[in-house]
């Protein structure tokens, strides 16, 4: 018998929480529901579950109070979901330590694919397990070789540039997660270079052309718009 994985929804509007809890639980998770910040601390410390999905409009506490409060003592990942559709409060989210964030209104399979994600990088360190294992990341026709410091399509090596080759290997690391353009930035170049996003449009614009079919259309690396960008999930 497996272990479950247990969620703790953190949500006050009734609707929406009973969606969530209907798709989590015929998907195998146990679930438990707090309506309030409060409720979910004291959820939190008494139930130890195994990952947050996290409504940011809460009655007594901002959701992002929430992030930064819990961020203070523990990894537990966190997804957060939100109705504001403002670009800042999912950066502000993500910058906090929140592990992903999902759009109001959304489908069951993207909720699920990003419990899934949040709950394998917490648990592994890295994105990938099979690049601990085989030094590769594979999704579909495109490949990551991390020991020859190359990408290839279709077998073919794509000829990437040193600083584009980094932002592919980054994001191949945390596929299925969406990394903000400051978070990339401070990673390749250091926690000293500010307002890059303009470099670095240029650099996806020259890497979707050498690994996409067709760059308007991306298969591989997707833009999350004014937050920033996420690879596919790996085979
Ligand atoms: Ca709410």
């Amino acid at each position: 018998m497996n272990i479950r994985d247990k969620i703790l929804i953190v949500e006050d509007e009734r609707s929406i929480s009973n969606f969530l809890r209907a798709i989590l639980t015929s998907n195998d998770y146990d679930v438990i529901v707090a309506r309030s910040g409060a409720e979910a601390y004291s959820m939190i410390t008494s139930h130890c579950p195994d990952l947050i999905v996290l409504d940011l409009g809460l009655p007594d506490i901002d959701g992002l109070q929430i992030i930064k409060n819990v961020r203070e003592w523990t990894l537990l990942p966190i997804v957060v979901v939100s109705a504001r559709a403002h670009e800042r409060d999912k950066v502000e989210a993500l910058d906090l330590g929140a592990d992903d964030y999902i759009t109001k209104p959304f489908g069951a399979g993207e909720l699920l694919a990003r419990i899934r994600t949040a709950i394998r990088h917490t648990r592994t360190g890295l994105a990938n397990e099979t690049i601990a294992t085989t030094g590769k990341f594979k999704s579909g026709d495109l490949e990551i070789d991390y020991d020859k410091h190359r990408v290839l399509v279709n077998g073919q090596n794509v000829g990437l540039t040193q600083n584009e080759y980094k932002i592919v290997a980054l994001l191949g690391k945390c596929a299925g997660k969406v990394l903000t353009y400051d978070y990339i930035i401070k990673e390749l170049w250091g926690p000293g270079t500010r307002g890059n996003n303009q470099s670095l449009r240029v650099h996806m614009a020259n890497i979707r052309r050498k690994i996409e079919k067709n760059p308007a259309e991306p298969q591989y690396i997707f833009t999350e718009i004014g937050v920033g960008y996420r690879m596919v999930e790996g085979d």
